[in-house]
């Protein structure tokens, strides 16, 4: 498929278009003030970490606080923490999570709406090999990293992940250090960022750490009367292999696709992201640096286990001693005074439906469309309609081919209107909406028609959203998930620390994850450099 990738203004034209902006947009945004100015640069952070925890919930901190004793507790007992932070999109899924975080925008306006059409790109394949090619070419717009960059040339950035995503979207389009981890065990980028990989991380991947845990286990990290979870519960990870220890392959090559699901994966992230800082010398620049960090393993534990698990109460303990060691290694070399934490997720996590409506009898615990669809394809196929195109559904959205439609002179119109009422009979779904109606439903009250409204940029071809009741399932889906537009998959915690931020806080009004890029720019004194979705949350900052 070809496409025309846009070639990235010159640095010297974005800072202009942003001085300009800083001119001509006042009230562009109502979170915009007099004194959002640029801050003389000794008032400015040296470093900005950005933390993404793959599915975390608040409601780990709330569960497990009690036995944090790292990073972790260091970020809460110091910063402020939002319990009731929101991805207010629909599509809960990793892609537009991570693509929310650093933009201040929705799926809507980044352009990445799922993770099937997020950053694979066949045309950018990865430097050495590994994996499926992957670029940002989808994404729109900007980042907090091209606000700094139009502020201050100097700043760099770094991005780090296990997960391509995870590690490419919070920077958008900007050609920086963004890597992330293979199948055959190393860390590397794709074409669109460079043709090879920096000496520091070529020395990294060849202490081959990953290669060493083959066969290793993961044990619980504390005293077993400390969890108050059963170990043993079958709908756990398809029924095998549900109780600890887990044991990685012997095999090598197996155990280096196995070592996501293990908590040390994170550790292995974190370390590379250290060997960066240091090679870099990132935050010991005259600019404000970018350190993006996404840690993967939370979510893989949390689909295999569950988010009610006994694996899911260790990987945060091993999360929170991990991040406790990372933060004090970077505080030794950095000034800890002039760095800026933020930490959010890129969506929730629905607990197994066999847990959530356990002894409820009759309960729906998985919706099933297909035979709906199934029977209006058949229909439309009976009246030459070309079914290979003209109804496609994933994740709740309905993708139709209007063209299909009007060369077989069939009224799709007529046709969604009977779909939707064949639809909202299926046991399970909580409402389906034509999408040209969404506009018109009760935003204000209901999240749901508001989250859809969110996710879908207008040049997506989605007619019609069906959207499941909480808790329940799709069909076929055996693990524990997420991407629903539901309260707890796009529930998140929202964490401000550093200077300039409120000390020890908890607030628990809602807010959105898209207000975070506008905060952390109002905080380093840059402006955004396009109209965000987001605004500045005022009570992250001390009264
Ligand atoms: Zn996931």
């Amino acid at each position: 498929m070809s496409r025309f990738v846009p070639r990235l203004p010159s640095r010297r034209s974005v800072a202009g278009a942003a001085a300009l902006l800083i001119v001509a947009t006042t009230g562009v945004g109502a979170q915009r003030t007099r004194t959002a100015g640029v801050l003389p640069a000794g008032a400015r952070p040296s470093l900005v970490v950005f933390l993404t925890i793959d599915q975390m919930i608040p409601d780990y901190f709330a569960r497990y606080g009690a036995q944090f004793t790292g990073g972790l507790r260091r970020l809460q007992r110091g910063g402020v923490l939002y319990t009731n932070g929101y991805h207010d999109h629909a599509t809960t899924e990793t892609a537009p999570g991570h693509a929310a975080t650093m933009s201040g925008r929705f799926p809507m306006h980044t352009g990445i709406v799922r993770n099937n059409a997020g950053v694979n790109d066949k045309d950018h394949p990865l430097v050495g090999g590994g994996g499926a090619g992957a670029s940002p070419y989808r994404f729109q717009g900007t980042t907090l990293t091209d606000w700094l960059i139009a502020a201050d040339p100097r700043t760099r950035a770094l991005s780090i992940s296990r997960k391509d995503r995870g590690a490419i979207l919070p920077i958008g389009r900007s050609r920086q250090s963004v890597f992330w981890f293979t199948n055959d065990g190393r860390f590397t980028t794709s074409s669109w960022y460079a043709d090879t990989l920096p000496t520091w991380l070529t020395v990294f991947n060849a202490r081959r750490l990953p290669h060493q845990m083959t066969g290793s286990a993961w044990t619980l990290l504390r005293d077993p009367a400390l969890y108050s979870e059963a170990d043993s519960v079958p709908v756990e990870s398809g029924g095998r292999n549900v109780m600890f220890p887990h044991v990685l392959p012997s095999d090598t090559a197996q155990a280096l696709r196995a070592i996501g699901d293990d908590p040390r994966m994170d550790w292995l992230t974190l370390q590379a992201a250290m060997a960066g800082v240091h090679a870099m010398q990132l935050g010991a620049g005259p600019a404000t640096d970018v350190l993006a960090i996404s840690l993967s393993t939370t979510d893989a534990v949390g689909h295999r286990y569950g988010p009610d698990s006994r694996e899911i109460h260790d990987q945060m303990l091993r999360l929170d001693r991990y991040l406790g060691v990372f933060l004090d290694s970077l505080f030794r070399i950095r000034d800890s005074s002039k760095i800026v934490i933020a930490l959010t997720a890129d969506h929730g996590v629905q607990p197994f439906p066999e847990l959530h409506f356990a002894g409820q009898r009759n309960a729906v615990l998985r919706v099933n469309v297909e035979p709906v669809l199934a029977e209006a394809r058949r229909a439309l196929a009976a009246r030459g309609v070309d079914t290979a195109t003209a109804l496609d559904f994933e994740f709740g959205m309905l993708f139709a081919d209007s063209m299909a439609f009007r060369r077989a002179k069939v009224s799709m119109d007529s046709v969604l209107k009977s779909l939707a009422a064949s639809l909202r009979a299926v046991p399970g779904v909580a409402r389906v909406d034509q999408r040209r109606d969404l506009a018109a439903a009760d935003t204000v009250r209901n999240a749901v028609p508001r989250r859809w409204i969110h996710a879908l940029p207008a040049s997506l071809n989605v007619v019609m959203l069906v959207s499941p009741k909480p808790y329940v399932y799709w069909n076929g889906v055996t693990y524990a998930t997420h991407g629903s537009p539901n309260d707890a998959d796009a529930r998140v915690p929202i964490l401000f620390h550093g200077p300039g931020f409120a000390r020890g806080v908890t607030v628990a009004r809602s807010v959105r994850v898209v207000d975070m890029a506008p905060t952390l720019a109002r905080r380093i004194g840059v402006l955004p450099s396009e109209r965000l979705d987001g605004v500045v949350l005022r009570d992250a900052f001390p009264r």
